[in-house]
């Protein structure tokens, strides 16, 4: 709402009721009253004086007015927020730093614990809280790789009003899970941030008194966030406890470079973007098996939790364990041994067991199979059968390739002179036309 503006009638009320003892005995609608009595009674020279300070105090509130940006949001508000998110985002990559400093300083790095979490969601609401559909978690250490993980599917009950296509969108293009009321998993909420603090602090069991804090993608963080945020929402006070959120490729990126140090490789060469960039190619992505069983049989592998959280404990492996020796466990640091799902055909087989589609002319070989064309723009035809092909041979001749002249003729033989080329007219051809019968 724009300030309220400054009048001259009113600034000679408030000026006259400073000077006036009386004046300030008199509530405001008295002593307006009565200075519009003075007021109607004054010239334009005696009321000049308030109409000039009226203006000077609308100008001075409109530069005293907050600066807007384009959204209605007051510019140092938003500032403001930017600053306080920078500083989080710093207090986060020192924590980090912090943990792996101390787990160095221990000579206990391959030991450090480190908990990776995903959430997916059905739809988030304006106040950046998500609503969850799957849950995943994992404990990781170098030495030992993925030891747990837990994992769940939620049922939230419903959905926030007005969102649901929205949601079934989201959810059509990454994890293919049913939309409430049809959703499956854990319906009760608190239960289940119970059971995932309980898991968390087993997970943290070193340090019982130290913060709960989880790893996630860069992408995920608001995401898990918001989805902690909906699921103590019904949490008494007490039960709550705060979990932080810290990104995981920062984590991959500090770790690389410790991890390189310790090996005596120059770490120098390392930076954010290369550590990245090997964190977004996902080389495990199309792995099975690794998944929960629902997003197995819909091969949605790459959107479940319980496959992010694995995938992001084999990538660190893969880059990690290598420097410091540390041997490669199936099913710990990289995936579990895959069945394999298919067939590699040596190509020197037995000749008789192909059957070949390419049938040269003179070839002996007879096409058993018949190839029927299911293609309107597509035909089917046998090389050896030459009216199949007019353009090769066997090209039939085209009729009426006559002059016109000898078509008419072989057509009508001539009955009269009119009808005969001039060479070919005899004198008696032309005395029988002009005998014409007449009619009388
Ligand atoms: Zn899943």
């Amino acid at each position: 709402m724009p300030p309220k503006k400054h009048n001259a009638f009113m600034m000679f009320v408030h000026q006259w009721r400073n000077n006036n003892a009386e004046g300030r005995r008199m509530t405001t609608p008295q002593a307006v009253a009565h200075c519009g009595e003075i007021w109607k009674n004054m010239t334009e020279q005696q009321r000049g004086p308030y109409s000039s300070q009226a203006k000077n105090a609308n100008v001075a509130a409109r530069a005293k007015r907050e600066p807007m940006n384009s959204c209605g949001q007051a510019i140092s508000a938003v500032e403001q927020e930017e600053r306080e998110a920078a500083e989080k985002q710093m207090q986060m990559k020192l924590a980090i730093e912090r943990i792996l400093r101390d787990g160095r300083e221990q000579h206990d790095l391959e030991n450090t614990k480190f908990v990776f979490a995903a959430f997916n969601y059905f739809v988030k609401n304006n106040e950046s809280i998500y609503i969850p559909a799957e849950f995943a978690a994992c404990l990781y250490s170098l030495k030992s790789g993925k030891t747990s993980t837990y994992s769940s599917l939620i049922n939230p009950d419903h959905l926030i009003f007005g969102h649901n296509s929205e949601a079934r969108d989201h959810a059509e293009s990454t994890h293919q899970l049913p939309l409430p009321p049809n959703a499956m998993g854990e319906s009760d909420m608190s239960r289940l941030y119970s059971n995932i603090l309980e898991y968390l602090r087993s997970c943290h069991s070193d340090n019982p008194h130290g913060p709960l804090v989880v790893f996630t993608s860069s992408e995920l963080m608001p995401v898990v966030k918001g989805c902690f945020r909906y699921l103590s929402c019904d949490m008494d006070e007490e039960d709550k406890q705060n979990i932080l959120v810290y990104d995981i490729q920062y984590l991959f990126y500090v770790l690389k470079k410790e991890v390189m140090e310790m090996a005596h490789l120059p770490s120098n060469t390392i930076n954010k973007s290369i550590t990245d960039t090997i964190f977004a190619n996902d080389f495990f992505e199309y792995h099975s098996g690794i998944s929960c069983q629902y997003h197995e049989d819909r091969d949605r592998s790459k959107y479940c939790t319980q496959s992010m959280v694995a995938r992001w404990s084999y990538i660190l492996s893969d880059h990690l364990c290598g420097h410091l020796a540390i041997k490669l466990l199936l099913g710990k640091h990289l995936p579990p041994k895959q069945e394999r799902k298919f067939k590699v055909i040596s190509p020197n087989v037995d000749d008789s067991s192909r059957n070949t589609s390419f049938v040269s002319c003179k070839s002996e070989v007879k096409q058993e199979n018949k190839f029927v064309p299911t293609d309107h723009l597509m035909f089917s035809a046998s090389v050896e059968n030459a009216s199949d092909f007019p353009s090769l041979n066997a090209r039939k001749p085209r009729v009426n390739h006559q002059p016109l002249s000898d078509y008419v003729t072989a057509q009508e033989p001539a009955k009269n002179v009119w009808n005969v080329s001039a060479s070919k007219r005899s004198v008696k051809d032309v005395e029988d036309s002009f005998n014409m019968s007449r009619r009388h």
